[in-house]
């Protein structure tokens, strides 16, 4: 295949213009310029972005909310005005819908302790699906230990397809909670959301979807998919780290007890009580991360004006090249290969082990990650304990996988 062809034919930015916003993407690693290849663990920053954050430090840093002084005010402003542009990106119905969180881990151990701990109660049923991150195991759990509700998993098959017939078998008025991911990290399986949550809806289930991968990669549209929470990552969708957003439907978030005290969260304190403050701020105590709010708020308008559509085109294209390409080396599996995908070939190579693979890719200048992706049981149902996983973003382009592909080859005539 001819990638400068497939580059033209399927890339409707310019690609160059867009890679030039990146600072960090032109650099050398290892003398080698570097290949960056690890967008699914955490994405690089336009210019805009990191401009966004400095100028805030640099003119209007200030706490939100609860000042008279002008650079207050204006943090204030830009804070709420952050609110609005993740409501629109995400389409939420009002901004009032988006809570600021750490990320996604917050966002999901918000859901569990808040609505889990109010709403779930022993041999309630949470069910998940056999490819979820950590992130989205571990928090129910607890939950299990706490109070006994019961994790149920929905499997999926040996290429990493969601089971939609398997999983609605699954179902029972005993599922309160329906909690899946939209796009794997491990396996780059894009499930079948839309499907999901009406089938959740069918039992009386709420649903949950982990959208730290899917963010940056499909048009989220919460009103669209009418699911109750939705939650994702700055740092994945070239925004910095450390901030979040959890949305929920309204009156779900309303009926939800707060998830911490403290300030900002409250109406009025007493010691005999406190009454708390109205949805999002409940679930936001103490002082945010303003700079992240404000930098998430620059990464999505930079996302918006390339247009999800376009870049995700763009992916699909290097997804169904490097796939060719990868498939083509010795002894190469991948592991992962869904109907439906996005942006991630994870794999193995028969006879090297991964941490080797990633350390002589990095002594050629790409960053790969190899492990178990925090997604140990389905590592565990693929029979491995660790993949290698190159994972793409709008700014990698065709001499990116050609190069990764080249690095392979070398590194396996080296260790084998
Ligand atoms: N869910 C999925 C599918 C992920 O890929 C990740 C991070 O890799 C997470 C959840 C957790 O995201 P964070 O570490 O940003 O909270």
């Amino acid at each position: 295949m001819n990638h400068a062809a497939t580059n033209e034919h399927k890339t409707k930015f310019d690609i160059d213009k867009i890679r030039a916003d990146f600072p960090a993407l032109h650099q050398k690693v290892s003398g080698h310029d570097l290949v960056y290849l690890d967008n699914g663990a955490s994405t690089q920053k336009p210019q805009q972005v990191i401009d966004t954050i400095k100028t805030y430090y640099e003119r209007d840093n200030s706490n939100v909310h609860r000042g008279i002084h002008t650079l207050s005010q204006r943090a204030t402003d830009h804070f709420e005005a952050a609110r609005v542009t993740v409501q629109e990106f995400i389409n939420a119905k009002t901004d009032n819908e988006i809570v600021f969180t750490s990320g996604t881990t917050e966002s999901i151990n918000l859901v569990a302790n808040s609505f889990g701990r109010a709403f779930l109660s022993a041999g309630d049923e949470v069910l998940i699906s056999a490819m979820e991150h950590h992130s989205n195991i571990v928090p129910w759990q607890l939950l299990e230990q706490q109070i006994g509700i019961k994790l149920v998993v929905a499997p999926i098959d040996k290429n990493g397809n969601f089971l939609l017939e398997e999983f609605k078998a699954l179902l029972s008025p005993k599922t309160k909670l329906v909690a899946i991911t939209q796009l794997s990290n491990a396996l780059g399986t894009l499930t079948p959301i839309k499907e999901i949550i009406k089938a959740a809806q069918a039992v009386g289930a709420k649903t949950l979807i982990d959208g730290a991968q899917a963010i940056a990669h499909t048009v989220v549209d919460v009103q669209d998919l009418d699911c109750d929470f939705y939650a994702f990552s700055g740092h994945k969708i070239f925004a910095p780290t450390g901030i979040g957003v959890l949305y929920g439907k309204h009156d779900l978030l309303d009926q939800m007890p707060p998830y911490q005290g403290g300030g900002e969260m409250i109406k009025v304190v007493s010691f005999s009580g406190s009454t708390y403050n109205e949805v999002p701020h409940k679930f936001e105590a103490g002082t945010p991360n303003i700079a992240g709010v404000i930098g998430l708020a620059a990464g999505l308008r930079y996302v918006s004006e390339i247009g999800i559509e376009n870049l995700a085109a763009h992916e699909q294209a290097l997804l169904d090249y490097g796939t060719e390409k990868l498939k083509s080396i010795d002894g190469l599996k991948l592991i992962g290969e869904a109907d439906a995908k996005a942006s991630i070939l994870s794999f193995q190579i028969e006879g090297v082990h991964a941490s080797d693979l990633g350390t002589l890719l990095d002594h050629q200048g790409i960053a790969i990650r190899v492990g178990h992706h925090c997604a140990m049981p389905v590592m565990a149902f693929f029979g491995v304990d660790a993949t290698a996983r190159a994972s793409l973003a709008f700014y990698n382009n065709f001499e990116d996988i050609d190069a990764l592909v080249a690095a392979i080859e070398k590194a396996v005539d080296m260790l084998r």
